[in-house]
């Protein structure tokens, strides 16, 4: 398609015992996700760094997050160091509604964060809380874009849906929140929420592929609407935690039949212009 490669917003990269934590979550077939979730790259980091690159991944992300409290600013200072290792991953960061948030945020844009991750449904707080209302302010000042599972997939959280994150951006319009996984499956409600709000982005993560289209299928009038927004959704994948090949989910964007433009904004052109690859 004449693309110098991919730019993938949306993949997991931690430190090793979080990451076997994550898997055996997957593994237990769990509350989360109620049926089997086989992770097809289960390896060593720099198998999976290899990888990556094998697929045409020119960047990518270190999406992590924390599930409780004291836990950010470690897996910051590790994303740190992966992202000083690692040049073609765009240093990644995260934040919990806890004292001294706004601190350590500012610490790891000073050191060169260049996007954040927000799990709403793993770490079970409120985007809203008073106690996020700096960093959320600090992100938008700064136009640092935020990946944020704020849909109600695969099970809903407390603080999942539109209406929470909403809550966040009526007070922060200016805020580069990436909404991860389409909002899935609130897909309708978060494509409102992108159109009301000229910033804001989602990412196809596992969107379209056979696996989620069984649980939680996009409505087929709804995709006049991702033309429509073209230029504001991006490509990510949850590698390595997906239980089908990476090529999977490419496939099933062209699928849509939406169109070459559409396939090299999504895949490239729309995250280099957002974080400024050239
Ligand atoms: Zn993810």
């Amino acid at each position: 398609m004449g693309l110098p490669g991919l730019i993938d917003v949306h993949t997991h990269f931690m430190p090793e015992r979080v990451l076997e934590k994550v898997w055996a979550y997957f593994d237990a077939a769990g509350p989360l996700t109620g049926r089997p979730w086989p992770i097809a790259y289960r390896e060593e980091e720099g198998q999976r760094l290899a990888r990556l690159r094998e697929f045409g991944v020119r960047a990518f992300t270190a999406m992590l997050y924390p599930h409780k409290p004291g836990m950010a600013a470690w897996l910051n200072s590790w994303s740190a160091d992966f992202a000083a290792r690692t040049p073609d991953c765009l240093h990644t960061a995260t934040f919990y509604p806890e004292p001294g948030v706004e601190e350590y945020v500012r610490a790891a844009l000073a050191q060169g964060a260049r996007v954040f991750k927000a799990h709403l449904q793993v770490g079970a707080y409120d985007p809203a809380d008073p106690l996020l209302d700096g960093t959320w302010g600090l992100l938008a000042a700064t136009g640092t874009p935020v990946v944020t599972h704020c849909g109600s997939g695969p099970t809903p959280g407390k603080h999942t849906g539109p209406g929470p994150i909403g809550a966040v951006l009526a007070r922060h319009p200016g805020l580069r929140l990436i909404v991860a996984h389409l909002g899935l499956p609130e897909y309708r409600d978060f494509l409102d929420l992108a159109e009301r709000h000229p910033y804001v982005h989602l990412d196809t993560t596992m969107a379209f592929t056979a696996f989620t289209e069984r649980q939680a299928p996009f409505p087929p009038d709804q995709l006049p609407r991702l033309l429509d927004l073209q230029d504001r959704i991006l490509l990510g994948t949850d590698f390595p935690n997906i239980p089908y090949p990476y090529a999977e989910a490419l496939r099933s964007l062209a699928g849509l039949g939406l169109g070459d433009d559409w396939l090299r904004a999504v895949c490239h052109d729309n995250a280099a212009r957002l974080f400024d690859i050239s």
